[in-house]
């Protein structure tokens, strides 16, 4: 474990076992229907690339990276789309793939500006829930694990752009922040 790392929230055998389950739910629920699965940059890089194998069927890849306006108080659900993505989603069935869903703000934000372009269909895969901190009453359609109201970096989550490369979720040490 890193030196850094208090505790693991979801081990790398955990994170297997979700990955193993959602990509062969996605593929029963998706046959023939080719989706786009949309990465939201960067922190759900990692689980994006294991859920697309796992999927194993016609589908394609897109990113987009977003970031929430304003500071927690007072965002309204807009996002400002910092890389848009390069391919009409008109008709399309998309899957959003995120790392974690905490407030709801971003990925409600994200099923409004597809579904307004045209989108077939817009669901949601995301890894973790914290449903302690959820403002918007978002559907979630797969989900891989709910997690308690704790500050979560690996497998992708970062704290201040470092530890996105750790194979599990966990904890920080309090003085790491200190
Ligand atoms: P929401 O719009 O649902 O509030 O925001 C979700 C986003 O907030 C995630 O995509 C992630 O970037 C960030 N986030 C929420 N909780 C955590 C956490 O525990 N750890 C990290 N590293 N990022 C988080
Ligand atoms: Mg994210
Ligand atoms: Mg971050």
């Amino acid at each position: 474990m890193h030196d850094n790392i208090e505790k693991i929230i979801v081990s790398q055998d955990e994170i297997q076992e979700i990955v193993a389950r959602l990509g062969q739910q996605l593929r029963e629920d998706y046959q023939g229907k080719n989706p786009i699965f949309i990465c939201i940059l960067k922190g759900a890089v990692m689980f994006m690339t294991d859920l697309v194998r796992a999927y194993d069927d016609f589908s394609e890849i897109e990113f987009m990276d977003v970031s929430s306006y304003g500071d927690e108080l007072e965002s309204s659900g807009e996002v400002k789309i910092i890389k848009d993505l390069d391919v009409p989603v008109k008709d399309r069935n998309i899957v959003i793939v995120e790392d974690i869903i905490d407030t709801g703000r971003t990925l409600d934000a994200l099923i409004k500006l597809l579904t307004t372009r045209g989108a077939a269909s817009v669901k949601i895969c995301t890894l973790l829930s914290k449903p302690a901190h959820r403002i918007l009453d978002v559907h979630v359609d797969y989900v891989g694990v709910e997690v308690p109201d704790e500050f979560l970096v690996g497998y992708g989550l970062d704290y201040r752009n470092q530890y996105r490369n750790l194979p599990y979720v966990g904890v920080l040490k309090p003085e790491v922040y200190a």
